[in-house]
């Protein structure tokens, strides 16, 4: 099995890895998913600016993103940097 580059996004390995792309951009990601459909019921733009000034629409992320971190074992790096970010 090869390394993940850390570069490159966890879920598609297609695209860099930022904030911005995983919350609304990556084809792969459960995150997204929930946060488009979050934006859409809370009747708010799918921007990243708005996303994470919106208390409700962050406190789903941060949600998920410990689930996340929880069911991959805590074995990447990747999951240690984007704790960070928060
Ligand atoms: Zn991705």
């Amino acid at each position: 099995m090869k390394a993940v580059d850390s570069e490159k996004c966890s879920e598609c390995s297609i695209a860099t890895e930022t904030v911005k792309y995983l919350i609304l951009h990556c084809p792969n990601s459960e995150l997204c998913k929930i946060v488009g459909a979050s934006c859409k019921s809370l009747g708010i733009e799918p921007k990243i600016e708005i996303a994470l000034s919106h208390e409700r629409l962050v406190d789903t992320i941060h949600k998920q993103w410990r689930r996340k971190q929880f069911a991959s074992g805590g074995h990447n790096a990747g999951a240690k940097r984007r704790q960070k970010i928060f």
